[in-house]
């Protein structure tokens, strides 16, 4: 059950292309089913075995841009020659129920995400690749793209990971259970700051009138 005395975080996940965000993201969420991913919406083209609301809703251009007319999107950027936007009503709900969101967006979306009135309730965790083969490596073993998408996303790699040093925490995935165990360790960490127990004056008054009361 989610907490309802703590506010809901939003843990923003951003790396290059194929470093393993998704991946990652998914196990997050076996370990613990009360976390809620942003879905975003995107211009791009499904994947094979990608299903609409469910990795993405897949809009057309037009689609989108009505969307961030409308004011419905927290946050949205070009990444790869695609729009990519997160939609504002869903973030909303989860954080007033006081639920964890999982955001899986570019340096753009998180520097936006930062900067908005949401941003004291941010976690922003940087995935870096162990070596660049590595990342090339992942990227064709992902078999979802064509060599020329390939090609693309490595040559902007550098530019994405320029921004590492905006963000709270830093994680090489090398070993993937160790980088998920790294995540599980922020998350803990992070939902038992102080100043996210909202019920925390409250316990100790309480603890007071015990010990007054003895
Ligand atoms: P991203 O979401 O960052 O683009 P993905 O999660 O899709 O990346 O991962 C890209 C590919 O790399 C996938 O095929 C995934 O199974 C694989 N992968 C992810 N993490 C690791 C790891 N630590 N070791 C080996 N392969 C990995
Ligand atoms: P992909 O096409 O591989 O799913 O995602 C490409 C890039 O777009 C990744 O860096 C991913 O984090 C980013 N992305 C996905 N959704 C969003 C979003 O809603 N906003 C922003 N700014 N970037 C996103």
């Amino acid at each position: 059950m989610p907490d309802t005395a703590r506010r809901g975080l939003l843990i923003i996940l951003s790396s290059p292309s194929g470093a393993g965000k998704s991946t990652l993201a998914k196990r997050l969420m076996s370990w613990d089913p009360t976390l809620r991913f942003s879905v975003s919406a995107t211009t791009r083209d499904p994947r094979t075995g990608e299903t609409d609301g469910v990795e993405y809703f897949f809009k057309t251009r037009a689609e989108f841009e009505a969307m961030v007319v409308q004011g419905d999107m927290l946050e949205h950027a070009e990444v790869f020659g695609n729009f990519y936007g997160t939609p504002k009503g869903p973030v909303e709900a989860a954080m007033g129920e006081g639920r964890d969101t999982l955001f899986d967006v570019d340096w753009q979306g998180g520097q936006q995400i930062r900067n908005s009135t949401l941003g004291k309730d941010v976690v922003s965790i940087f995935i870096l690749p162990p070596s660049i083969a590595a990342l090339e490596d992942r990227l064709r073993s992902r078999a979802q793209d064509s060599d020329d998408v390939i090609r693309s996303r490595m040559e902007k790699s550098l530019a994405e990971i320029s921004h590492w040093s905006e963000y709270d925490y830093v994680l090489v995935n090398d070993d993937l259970d160790r980088a998920e165990e790294m995540l599980r360790t922020i998350l803990t960490a992070e939902r038992n700051r102080r100043d996210r127990q909202v019920g925390l004056s409250e316990f100790v008054r309480k603890l007071n009138r015990e010990f007054d009361a003895r």
